[in-house]
């Protein structure tokens, strides 16, 4: 290739030449309608009874059958783990027209060690700091319905049962995959015994999201999540699952799209820099499309990227200082600073030069540009496996034109100076016949989870009645 054996005149790295350089990281439309024809089969093989042991998406029931009413009031506690923070919250909510709900929240750390540990330790770590909530909300002596946002791959039979599948992300906890958490929860508060706490439902970042803006618009009936990881749910005619009896209404579906690509069918479109962040990983092998598009390893890659162009010259003047071949040293929320429009090329010659390459202008505006390709790639995988739910919903409901929102979150998609709009453009331009609302969902996805306990409170509570 030409561009790495040129001579010093052309040494530095205009967009054109990075352009080339990473031309497989740039997709056309063509290759996006590819993967979302592909994605679009993955959700039914997730869905099927004979495909669905052996499917990469696994299409997780939800048992969450409908977004709030309006009709839910009551005093909930809502535990968040697995998003960037653990949070607890308390959320009331009441029939005020002004201002139905109500919430308190605190943050709890999660030490490295903890998440690292033993199933005993995270789930003691949590009951500790549930009491500690309650003591500080003077609450420890009532026992208050609990909702439980965990970002992970459960598989339910019913709301207040959930099965760990695997560890994602950053969690790798010994002895709770195939464990059910509620259960593991259960025994570290008993253990305790200084207060009581009734776990009534388990729901995904995911649900939790496509909940808490399906309480503002009733249109809602999709939930994303672009942060450390990603992951998408929906609303699917329940006679279309075909692992959950009954052919009536709809159940959200967790499809742990992070997943995709597991079985090789991305093979095509990773490259040498998604194949070593993998290598690296805690869960080599698995949730490759996680890998690619999600804020979890956007400044890695960048990183990959930048330590081969300084070694083939095209950066730096070759410089390669230890620190830029430090793994992490370049993270997501730098990539973000980068990608600024106004403040942009300044934070990067600031960011690069901590890591002592001393850069050129010419370096850093081809920094600059290496880091949009790399976060334009995720949004327009992440537009394209979205555009494969949108056109199902499409197809489900049998309409000429789709009118839909689509609740989202994540720290990829809030944080990014450019991320939201060029999602929405792509999407968009992917599934035409549509109208599509993206409601960023301002409170988190646990305000949702103590929703869908709101719901699961006021069945049971008419059943007993
Ligand atoms: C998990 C999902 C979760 C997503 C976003 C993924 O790694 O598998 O369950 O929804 O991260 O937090
Ligand atoms: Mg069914």
């Amino acid at each position: 290739m030409s561009y790495v054996t040129c001579s010093a005149a052309c040494a530095r790295a205009p967009s054109t030449v990075i352009d080339k350089y990473l031309y497989s990281m740039r997709f056309s439309d063509e290759t996006l309608h590819d993967i979302k024809c592909r994605f679009r089969r993955e959700l039914e093989n997730g869905l099927g009874r004979d495909t669905n042991t052996t499917a990469t998406v696994k299409m997780l029931p939800t048992f969450v059958r409908s977004i709030p009413d309006g009709s839910e009031k009551g005093d909930f506690l809502a535990l968040d783990l697995g998003g960037s923070n653990f949070r607890i919250l308390r959320v009331k909510v009441t029939q005020d027209k002004k201002q139905p709900v109500q919430m308190e929240s605190l943050v709890y750390e999660t030490p490295e060690d903890i998440i690292h540990g033993s199933g005993t330790q995270l789930f003691d770590h949590v009951a500790e700091c549930l009491g500690d909530f309650m003591e500080k909300q003077k609450i420890k002596d009532k026992k208050l319905p609990v909702g439980f946002t965990f970002s992970f791959p459960c598989a339910q039979t019913k709301l207040d049962e959930a099965v760990l599948v695997t560890w994602t992300k950053k969690f790798k906890v010994s002895g709770v995959e195939g464990m059910d958490v509620v259960k593991l929860l259960n025994k570290a508060i008993k253990k305790r015994g200084d207060y009581e706490a009734d776990i009534m439902a388990v729901v995904n970042d995911t649900t939790g999201t496509m909940m808490t803006c399906g309480f503002d618009d009733q249109r809602c009936e999709v939930g994303i999540i672009i942060g450390t990881g990603t992951n998408a749910c929906y609303m699917e005619e329940l006679r279309h699952i075909d692992l959950v009896e009954g052919d009536e209404g709809r159940m959200c579906i967790n499809t742990e799209w992070g997943a995709f690509g597991d079985d090789g069918s991305l093979e095509d479109l990773r490259t040498e820099f998604d194949r070593e962040i993998d290598r690296g990983s805690l869960n080599p092998g698995k949730q490759l499309f996680e890998k690619m598009a999600s804020g979890m390893f956007m400044g890695e890659l960048v990183r990959l990227i930048l330590v081969k162009m300084a070694k083939e010259g095209l950066l730096f003047e070759g410089r390669i200082t230890p620190e830029l071949l430090t793994k992490g040293k370049i993270e997501t929320k730098h990539v973000s600073a980068i990608e600024k429009s106004k403040e942009g090329l300044t934070k990067c010659k600031e960011i690069l030069t901590r890591l002592g390459v001393e850069p050129s202008q010419e370096d850093c505006v081809a920094v600059q540009h290496v880091c949009t390709i790399v976060s334009f790639r995720s949004a327009n995988l992440i537009a394209a496996t979205l555009g494969g739910i949108l056109t199902r919903l499409k197809d489900n409901k049998g309409v000429a034109r789709l009118r839909t929102t689509v609740g989202i979150d994540g720290s990829m998609y809030k944080m990014h100076p450019q991320y939201a709009r060029r999602l929405h453009k792509t999407v968009r331009r992917l599934v035409p016949d549509s109208d599509v609302r993206f409601l960023l969902s301002e409170s988190g996805s646990a305000k949702g989870a103590a929703m869908v306990t709101a719901v699961a409170y006021r069945l049971a509570d008419q059943t007993q009645s």
